[in-house]
């Protein structure tokens, strides 16, 4: 099986880099990525990919792989891009104002399509079968339960004869880690992400009588600081949990008492006993501070995201195989971050690892970040570690 794993050739690596250029000029947002679609499905026609079916909307699926053995490893990438203006002026730099893949999503499909190249090529020897999965919508879009949804695990994807997928893998190129760097931490990596709006009303009036109102601004105020109790106070200090309130509107004039305030936020936890009790701390806190004001508010909590968490043999296992790859440089078993992620609601269904590719360095710009560049010396990294990762998990 070395042929499915041997470092990437000079001429392969010139290929990626051309898909991740191609790819990062067309970008679209989550759940539109329409052309992204039609692009991978005659880029893997050209591949000679066969059983390849459009999967939970704009995203597709393939299959390799012998019936003789229920064996079945996902591999997966992420497809969108943001509502953000590029900034970086590379020659190959979005044709799509206000779209960019800022998030280097461009790269993980390039990474896959490459993996998926040798697969077809020189899978003959793997004793299983890999589901390829390209998921659209990550930022925002749930795309994971979409693919889900439409029996993407259970097989149901593939006219019913898919195989029941066993375990997953993915990457994330990473711009705060150096080039050559992989990232393998066991258990919660990121958080779950809820999202919640409040409405505090009041009574509105003169603002120099406001004996005469009861004013929302000032309820809301202290809503936002009452707030900052549920992780100081409320939450096992050994949890981690962030609640930050990321947009707070309110009144309209400088001599008028506002009626009503809406607050924006975003809550975080890896736990998932302390993730459930978030919804009731939070609509208490906001409730009884609005009515300690003479206000009231209504609360909106959605849960948006599980925790991605990373079963610990999975991620033994990638750290073991990234150990071995040509060009990585260090495996790091300790970043974990509280952003979410999509990739969490397979690795809640099958044991799995998450990795993430050094792709910068401590002065490179951010994920998301309108001058966000990746290092391309990273791919080809990434697709060794999943041709490893690969060719381990089917004993090779
Ligand atoms: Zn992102
Ligand atoms: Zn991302």
């Amino acid at each position: 099986m070395s042929a499915l794993f041997a470092p990437l050739s000079t001429a392969e690596i010139a290929e990626l880099v051309h898909w991740r250029r191609h790819l990062h000029q067309e970008p679209e947002l989550s759940l539109e990525e329409h052309d992204t679609q039609a692009w991978l499905l005659q880029t893997l026609a050209a591949l000679g990919a066969t059983d390849v079916r459009k999967v939970g909307g704009t995203g597709l699926a393939l299959h390799f792989g012998r019936g003789e053995t229920d064996r079945a490893l996902l591999l997966r990438a992420d497809m969108d891009a943001l509502p953000v203006d590029e900034q970086t002026g590379l020659a190959f730099a979005s044709r799509r104002p206000g779209h960019m893949h800022a998030c280097g999503h461009d790269g993980h499909m390039a990474c896959l399509l490459a993996v998926t190249k040798r697969l077809i090529a020189h899978g003959e020897a793997i004793a299983g079968h890999v589901i390829v999965a390209f998921q659209p919508g990550e930022e925002g879009g749930r795309g994971a339960v979409k693919m889900i949804e439409d029996g993407l695990l259970d097989g149901r994807w593939l006219d019913g004869r898919g195989p029941k997928v066993q375990a997953a893998y993915g990457l994330h190129l990473w711009s705060p880690l150096p080039v050559g760097v992989i990232s393998c931490a066991a258990g919660p990596t990121m958080a779950a992400v809820d999202d919640f709006t409040i409405v505090v009303r009041g009574r509105g009036g003169h603002g120099a009588l406001p004996h005469t109102a009861d004013d929302a601004i000032v309820a809301a105020a202290h809503v936002v600081v009452a707030l900052q109790s549920i992780a100081s106070r409320r939450a096992d200090p050994l949890e981690p949990v962030v609640v930050t309130v990321g947009s707070f509107h309110g009144g309209s004039a400088f001599n008028v008492i506002a009626e009503e305030v809406v607050l924006r936020g975003t809550a975080r936890s890896f736990g998932k006993a302390v993730g459930e009790e978030l919804p009731a701390w939070l609509t208490h806190i906001a409730q009884a501070t609005a009515q300690a004001h003479g206000a009231t508010a209504e609360v909106d909590y959605k849960r948006y995201t599980v925790a991605l968490r990373n079963d610990p043999a999975m991620a033994d296992r990638l750290a073991r195989v990234a150990q071995a790859t040509p060009g990585v440089t260090a495996v790091d078993r300790e970043l974990r971050m509280m952003a979410g992620e999509d990739m969490a609601f397979f690795l809640d269904a099958v044991p799995g690892c998450f990795y993430f590719v050094g792709c910068g360095g401590p002065q490179a710009e951010p994920h998301h970040s309108p001058r966000f560049v990746v290092d391309e010396a990273a791919l080809p990294i990434g697709v060794n570690v999943m041709l490893g990762a690969v060719t381990e998990f089917f004993g090779g």
